[in-house]
């Protein structure tokens, strides 16, 4: 019998409406469908992909959130120093963010992918980060991972991910495809992402990559019967991408109010969602009061936050979560200075927020959400998951 390698390829943002209209791997992969996301962005949806659980399990969602006293970028305090001389937009700029954030990673020997984005550098002492170990290293999240299962059970794999570009993810995979070889090979991809926020989820630079795609697949095919390997393709997706309808001045709205931000309340506006903590919880019906005559998006209960996985302890991540209507963004925002295109992380419940899944065989387990892809993985190369041997 032919050596079996299961080839997993993660593509960032990649929808259900992009697939459909390109073909993408009709006939490698006879085996398709959309599949349910998670509410959060790829910081918490690659993390419930590779668990299998919600965000509330794993501990990941939003990067920033309140926690002064665990900061690590509690030494930026200093910089406020400078005052008027750093707190304007020309200084206080992404690029310097992403630098600060470079550092502090560093300093701290953090390996995860740690954006701090657009968050005024005066407030950031007052945040912590949730991405503070690399996704792919075992032992990242607060529970078991699919790098930690296939550890423990001797199962040789191997993860090619950003900051490879991908040309090379590529050409490593092809290389890594011998019947000595992993039995499974993980790419990440990332660029569709960054394509689909500039010109939307079906526009001619996301077919082209498609395409392009396409062509590697092909050509890990040839290398695996040269190699003489089975390969069983696996593609999908954390979450689809919708085009952006309008924006949401929620900001403005809520410093109408005169609260003092950093003392008696602390908001992060996301792209598709604000939240916020109080310090000073006098302001909270006040901030509330707002956000509920806001009719372009809604606060979530606390029946919400259950159903949708987000319900950590100490409202870690927000006491008030406010998420906007499916194509619409917060403007200004802490996220990007700049409207984009297209927009994910919205209810997804609204099925056109949708991952894909596509696969040369028909599955062992038929994903319904992105969720399921741990145990199909498992599956894949003859394990079972966790859960399932608990049950
Ligand atoms: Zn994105």
């Amino acid at each position: 019998m032919r050596h079996t390698v299961t080839i997993a390829i993660a593509i960032d943002a990649l929808s259900w409406p992009a697939v459909e209209k390109s073909g993408f791997l009709r006939e490698q992969c006879p085996f398709r469908r959309p599949v349910r996301t998670i509410l959060g962005y790829s910081s918490a949806a690659i993390p419930s992909i590779l668990t299998g659980q919600l965000p509330q399990v794993h501990g990941r969602w939003s990067y920033l959130y309140y926690d002064p006293a665990h900061s690590p970028f509690a030494w930026t305090r200093w910089l406020n120093l400078a005052g008027p001389l750093l707190h304007n937009r020309l200084a206080d700029n992404p690029l310097l963010k992403r630098l600060i954030a470079r550092w502090t990673a560093r300093r701290h020997g953090f390996d995860g992918y740690f954006p701090v984005y657009d968050f005024p550098l005066r407030y950031l002492h007052l945040m912590d980060h949730c991405s503070k170990r690399w996704d792919f290293r075992p032992g990242a999240f607060d529970c078991p991972s699919l790098v930690d299962v296939l550890d423990q059970h001797g199962v040789p794999a191997r993860f090619l991910t950003y900051p490879m570009p991908e040309e090379e993810i590529f050409q490593q995979c092809a290389a890594a495809l011998r019947p000595d070889g992993p039995r499974l090979l993980f790419l990440y991809l990332a660029s569709v992402d960054a394509l689909g926020h500039a010109g939307g989820p079906d526009s001619p630079a996301i077919l082209a990559r498609l395409q392009w795609y396409e062509r590697r697949i092909e050509e890990l095919r040839r290398a695996a019967e040269t190699a003489g390997v089975h390969v069983n393709l696996l593609v999908f997706s954390d979450h689809g991408m919708v085009p952006v309808r309008g924006t949401v001045d929620l900001r403005r709205r809520v410093e109408a109010l005169g609260l003092r931000f950093g003392v008696e309340y602390v908001a992060v506006y996301d792209s598709t969602m604000a939240r916020f903590w109080y310090p000073n919880p006098e302001c909270r019906p006040r901030i509330r009061e707002v956000l509920q005559q806001c009719q372009e998006g809604r606060l979530l209960t606390g029946e919400d936050k259950t159903r949708y996985g987000i319900a950590f302890a100490g409202d870690r991540y927000g006491q008030d979560i406010f998420l906007l209507q499916t194509g619409l963004v917060i403007h200004p925002s802490h996220m990007s200075r700049r409207v984009l295109y297209a927009m994910h992380g919205y209810d997804p419940d609204d099925r056109i927020n949708d991952g894909i899944f596509l696969a040369s065989e028909r599955p062992a387990i038929v994903p319904e959400a992105i969720t399921d892809l741990f145990a199909l993985l498992l599956r894949a190369v003859g394990l079972s998951s966790p859960a399932e041997v608990k049950g």
